[in-house]
């Protein structure tokens, strides 16, 4: 180990000498070498911030100084070399490197920047998925998920299609073959085979949850490039409820507050495992610190759309847009009222899991994608009442587990989970349709509600503390 930093080179900052940076490029694989670009990006991609929240030079000259080190040592990499390395499991865990490295070269206008972010295009994986290819089975989910979200700003640095589409793909590849209904993916940190999900189901040791944060910042970034494609808030709202909501600890304990989980279980019987205090430190306890803002974020965009459930306030005096979201978050209730002197429109999303109820009793009409128009003239108040009916539902996965069909029963937009120690499957023997199986019964003054049904009981996956729970029922 090099303990010299006259020779680490100009700009390098880190905890720990570069060596871990080198031996990558001799392909020495992980866990000889660690995470080495995951802790840089993340300090990379910190400084970025702090310059962009408060314009603080010093943060930028860091990152410069980040960028120029990352540049000056990789460009020196053959090409074929670096396709190689990236293709390697773990492969340093540059996850956002692209990323970063692309908004810098936005910030510096500075092309070396942008020539470092491109570098880490990860051709094993873009190449097919560009052309709608599935790049991801048996790969590392994590090294992989911020890999995309990084090829998003590449997208906004150059406007090369290219990257937005890999994105695009990836994103429809994993909802549609590799998640689960809390909306996590994996078994340990890997994706597995397409389509495998219920045969994948591990105890406790599925959907990490930097996974699932980074699905979410995915799903969040393609919105932004179009908005009215409603898969991508219904993917937010699925994951924000079922599995950032359920990753934190309900209760505190001595050296537990506020404690977060690893992994996000939904094997028969598992619990959740909290970090504590000081001693317990894994990825998700870093993503996990972040992950309950996003409670805030998302819930609309301004001026047009309204996403989530959650209540809000937002007035723009220049618009004359003054919105109002009265919620009762968990219940589906919700009052919107417009007002202000501007003339404005909002556009309510109507959920996936609501639509075909809402269209059954004739209560949708949708201005575009699953979006309701909601027009406001100057000066008016226009109040808008609605309530998107919770029905329960199974959501099968797409395989077996021995043969037996499986399923999450849905209840609205949450995942409801039986608590049971046992660790074997539960088998529902569903007669007819599901939704007259469930009985739901709603205590507003806890904010809480269950359904029973079947000789269980059902509650929201986040409700759930301590105890073991099911998530996942075989289906007869
Ligand atoms: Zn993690």
């Amino acid at each position: 180990m090099s303990r010299d930093p006259s020779v680490w080179g100009e700009g390098y900052i880190g905890a720990y000498p570069p060596d871990q940076f080198a031996l990558l490029e001799l392909l020495t694989p992980y866990p000889e070498i660690w995470a080495p670009y995951y802790t840089l990006h993340k300090l990379l991609a910190g400084v970025l911030e702090c310059y962009r929240r408060t314009g603080n030079k010093t943060a930028l000259e860091i990152a410069r100084g980040i960028g120029d080190w990352v540049y000056a040592r990789l460009s020196a990499v053959a090409p074929e070399r670096c396709a190689e390395m990236w293709d390697t499991y773990i492969a340093g865990e540059y996850g956002g490197m692209n990323g970063s490295l692309a908004e810098l070269y936005m910030l510096t206008g500075e092309e070396k920047y942008f020539d470092a972010a491109a570098i880490f295009d990860n051709d094993a994986v873009f190449y097919g998925l560009y052309e709608g290819r599935d790049t991801i089975v048996n790969r590392h989910a994590n090294q992989h998920i911020p890999q995309l979200v990084g090829a998003l700003d590449e997208y906004e640095a150059t406007e090369d299609e290219f990257y937005l589409r890999v994105a695009e793909n990836f994103f429809d590849i994993v909802t549609a073959h590799h998640m689960y209904a809390t909306g996590g993916v994996g078994r340990g940190e890997r994706f597995f085979g397409e389509d495998r999900q219920a045969e994948n189901i591990d105890s406790d040791k599925n959907c990490e949850c930097c996974a699932a944060y980074n699905m979410m910042k995915l799903a969040r970034g393609l919105y932004a490039l179009d908005p009215e494609r409603a898969e991508y808030m219904d993917y937010y709202e699925r994951a924000l409820v079922n599995h950032i909501l359920p990753s934190q600890a309900r209760t505190k304990k001595r050296h537990m507050h506020a404690g977060v989980t690893y992994m996000l279980p939904i094997g028969p019987g598992a619990r959740r495992e909290y970090s504590d205090d000081l001693n317990t430190f894994t990825c998700c306890h870093g993503t996990g610190m972040e992950n309950h803002v996003k409670y805030g974020d998302s819930v609309a965009f301004v001026t047009e759309y309204v996403n989530l459930p959650v209540a809000f306030e937002y007035e723009d005096a220049a618009l004359g847009i003054k919105l109002t979201l009265d919620a009762d978050f968990p219940f589906p209730e919700a009052k919107l009222t417009l007002a202000g002197e501007g003339r404005y429109d909002v556009m309510l999303r109507v959920p996936a899991w609501a639509e075909d109820e809402l269209c059954k009793s004739g209560g949708a009409h949708f201005a575009s994608g699953r979006y309701v128009l909601i027009e406001h003239e100057a000066g008016a108040r226009v109040t808008c009442p609605f309530s998107f009916p919770y029905v329960p539902r199974l959501e099968y996965l797409p395989d077996t587990v021995g043969g037996k069909r499986a399923a999450a029963l849905m209840y609205g937009p949450f995942v409801m989970c039986a608590r049971d120690r046992s660790k074997e499957f539960i088998t529902l023997h569903i007669e007819g349709d599901a939704a007259d199986c469930f009985t739901p019964s709603l205590n507003r003054e806890a904010g809480a509600f269950s359904l029973t049904g079947l000789g269980h009981e059902f509650v929201p996956l986040y409700l759930i503390g301590d105890e073991p729970y099911h998530t996942y029922f075989l289906v007869e």
